[in-house]
């Protein structure tokens, strides 16, 4: 029997509007792409985009409650490739061997960070960034030492070691931080002293809401707006996310400009893996279209910033989501898409990576996750 919850949604009209114009404006980004190719441009600055616990299905499900005849921001995407997520001891892998994967482009076990099984630190392409003086930067949506940003900088044998994981925040070099966690980087440490206030020492300016940065236009600050994670899309976050993306890149192009260097920057849809644990698609949807405006500010960027790359990918898929049809009858006409869940854990498939902007025509095929990210560090020369 199929539970209630499986027979929400959703049926939409399969009308296209412009068909014209969106085959126009294809065969633009087609050329573009192709002048840029030729042209061999070099990568300066890439926006990671990470969605997680999001899945192709995912994905489809922001398409069908947009309406098929709106395209998504997904739908932009210039060239696309397909990552294998399994983790060093696990067909499915957790968060942190993922983060791992993406950031450094090292296999780890489940439940580790930004070490090898062994427990050797291995630098992620964000440290490399740093000591090559790029400028470099992180948004989300969870508290900024959780699992995947932690990837980026932090090396723990366990990931949910959260204060020492904050302390390596604060040694990281990492120039912006939007996100939650205010509680582990408020507490006293050893030295008497609180990350907050280390980190002010560092010359970082440290905000409690997203307002406070209206007047920051360059330089460092982290910004702790929740004392764990944000609240989720369905439940008030408003436009924190895309708004994050817009400030975080004004903030790193100016940094870059003054440096003479390129940037990168780290986001996380966090929650979208939150929501499907609890196999809730509504939650879901509001998640993707939040990620779905949020990967539209970063695409609107690189159009107005040659030089940059934009990949959108996924850490795991989250939840065993699929679309299957209201009716198996297909000689009736349309019966509505069904949201089924398969889990209320991860899953073993294939994860989608979008890419957009300079450098988007040279990742493409199916790779491992990690030779996803060891080929974005060859394109900024971060090898
Ligand atoms: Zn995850």
């Amino acid at each position: 029997m199929m539970k209630m919850k499986q027979w929400f949604w959703l049926l939409l009209l399969l009308v296209c509007v412009q068909p014209v114009g969106a085959r126009r404006s294809e065969r633009k980004a087609r050329l573009r792409m192709q002048e840029r190719a030729a042209a061999c441009d070099s990568v300066r600055s890439l926006i990671y985009m990470i969605g997680d616990g999001m899945g192709l299905a995912h994905v489809s499900l922001l398409q069908i409650s947009e309406g098929y005849e709106n395209r998504v921001a997904f739908d932009r995407a210039e060239n696309i490739a397909l990552i294998r997520s399994y983790s060093a001891n696990n067909r499915v892998t957790d968060s942190g061997a993922a983060g791992t994967a993406l950031a450094t482009g090292h296999k780890t076990n489940n439940d580790m960070l930004g070490v090898l099984p062994d427990s050797t630190a291995v630098e992620s392409m964000m440290e490399k960034a740093v000591r090559r003086g790029m400028t470099t930067g992180i948004v989300t949506t969870c508290y900024i030492n959780h699992a995947t940003p932690g990837a980026f900088y932090g090396h723990q044998i366990y990931r949910r070691t959260l204060e020492p994981i904050a302390d390596q925040f604060v040694a990281s070099g990492i120039d912006v931080a939007f996100g939650g966690g205010r509680r582990y980087f408020s507490s006293v440490r050893e030295d008497g002293r609180t990350p907050v206030e280390r980190l002010r020492e560092k010359g970082y300016r440290v905000i409690d809401s997203l307002s406070q940065a209206d007047t920051i236009r360059s330089g460092r600050v982290v910004g702790l707006f929740a004392s764990k994670h944000l609240p989720y899309a369905h439940k008030g976050r408003g436009n924190y996310l895309p708004e994050a993306v817009d400030k975080a890149l004004e903030i790193l192009s100016n940094n870059a400009e003054a440096r003479n260097s390129g940037f990168m920057l780290m986001v996380e849809g966090s929650m979208i893996d939150y929501v499907s644990h609890d196999n809730d698609a509504e939650a879901i949807v509001a998640e993707m279209r939040d990620f779905n405006r949020a990967v539209r500010a970063a695409m609107d960027f690189v159009d107005a910033h040659p030089g940059t790359l934009l990949v959108v990918t996924s850490d795991h898929e989250t939840g065993g989501l699929t679309l299957p049809s209201g009716d198996a009858d297909f000689s009736k006409a349309e019966s509505g898409v069904l949201t089924v869940f398969g889990s209320t854990s991860h899953t073993a498939v294939m994860l989608p990576v979008y890419l957009y902007g300079t450098g988007a025509e040279r990742i493409n095929g199916v790779m491992e996750n990690t030779e996803l990210a060891n080929r974005l560090m060859t394109l900024l020369g971060l090898e």
